[in-house]
């Protein structure tokens, strides 16, 4: 019976279990190794610019997430990116992309505002700031200690939503004597990632393109994405531009070793190459983030998870969902939560 539960990880998968788990008999402890919630899905604030670094917005995929947004959880200050995104493949050229009437969402405070309005709305206490490195099987219960060593508490069940390596990592800290710890383990671990460097490069002006963003799309290319984020009402002053560009895994992989300087020169370089605008190689300001696991290539073999729950461990998560997007991470932790709600 599970009457107290430990989420690690406060992301879209996180917020979405503790939502899930509102006003039920389970009394939810969230503990988040960073300062911020909505992980990956991430916002930054410089100047008068807000900006998303990992994932730019949410889409509108799945039915039940798109009711939740727009329905259950506060609008005020939600928005949807109006102008189109466009494609170029190896040759640079940037062309109308496929017709899509799909909405992009985000917030004017940023997409962080995502998982604060569920934890708004969920009975969760949220501890920022806590890593939790050891997990250890004590009878029917588990411990919890962070990298402090400190004792966080003895918990009914545990829900992990870390990323799928730092999940194996968890698990391969963790003080439980059992076979299922090891095939579990493997499973989680064998999920492939993405790297990617992203830069962020402001400018004193704004640039006349009339696309949002433009996407690589035979993968050929160095920038795997470019975005504008001035088109995001509330993001970026009028007359500014802030570019925010994600490099292909090959360049990321080549280059994430390299000096910040030379990341953002070089990224400006491309960009400027790949708009065909000369003044994009020197922007005002600039911003970087490394993203070791940005995104899972493929899901997790769910049938090896099963044997979890047994031992009142459950996992959520982009690599746990159907997709590695932050719409299927918040239906995933949606699911979850109800799953221990019912497992209870
Ligand atoms: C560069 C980039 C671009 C993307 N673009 C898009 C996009 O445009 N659209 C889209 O839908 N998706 C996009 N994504 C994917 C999207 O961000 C993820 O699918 C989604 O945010 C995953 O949510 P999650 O809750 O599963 O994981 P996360 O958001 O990673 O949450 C896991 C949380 O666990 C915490 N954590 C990890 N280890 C510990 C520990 N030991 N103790 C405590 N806390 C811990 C982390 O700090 C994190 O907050 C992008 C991702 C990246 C990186």
């Amino acid at each position: 019976m599970t009457s107290k539960l430990a989420v690690v990880g406060a992301g879209g998968a996180g917020a979405a279990a503790a939502y899930a788990l509102r006003d039920t008999a389970v009394d939810v402890t969230v503990f988040e190794k960073s300062r911020g919630v909505c992980g990956r899905a991430a916002t930054r604030r410089k100047g008068d610019c807000t900006y998303e670094y990992g994932a730019n917005y949410l889409k509108d995929d799945d039915e039940r997430v798109a009711t939740l947004v727009t329905e259950a959880l506060p609008t005020d200050g939600l928005v949807d990116v109006a102008e189109p995104i466009y494609a170029f493949e190896r040759d640079g050229d940037i062309g109308e992309g496929k017709d899509s009437d799909e909405r992009k969402w985000t917030y004017e405070a940023g997409i962080t505002q995502l998982a604060k309005r569920l934890f708004a709305a969920s009975d969760a206490t949220v501890h920022n700031g806590v890593r939790v490195e050891t997990l250890s099987r004590e009878g029917d219960r588990w411990r919890i200690h962070d990298d402090g060593n400190t004792d966080r508490g003895r918990f009914d069940a545990v829900l992990l939503t870390p990323p799928a390596p730092q999940t194996a990592d968890l698990l391969g800290e963790a003080a439980w004597d059992h076979d299922d710890c090891r095939d579990l383990r493997q499973a989680i671990a064998s999920v492939p990632y993405r790297t990617v460097v992203s830069g962020m490069l402001h400018y004193p002006f704004e640039l006349d393109v009339p696309w949002y963003a433009a996407v690589n799309t035979d993968k050929a290319h160095d920038i795997g994405w470019l975005a504008r984020e001035e088109c995001k009402p509330g993001h970026v002053p009028d007359g500014e531009s802030l570019l925010l560009v994600q490099m292909n895994e090959g360049w990321s992989v080549a280059n994430y070793d390299a000096h910040p300087d030379r990341l953002v020169t070089e990224i400006a370089e491309r960009t400027a190459h790949l708009v065909g605008d000369d003044r994009l190689t020197q922007p005002d300001w600039t911003d970087h983030q490394h993203w070791r696991y940005a995104q899972p290539e493929d899901t997790v073999d769910r049938d090896a998870l099963a044997p979890a729950a047994d031992h009142d461990l459950y996992f959520a998560g982009d690599w746990v969902a159907a997709q590695p997007r932050l719409h299927a991470a918040v239906r995933n932790g949606l699911e979850t939560g109800e799953r221990i709600v019912d497992d209870s």
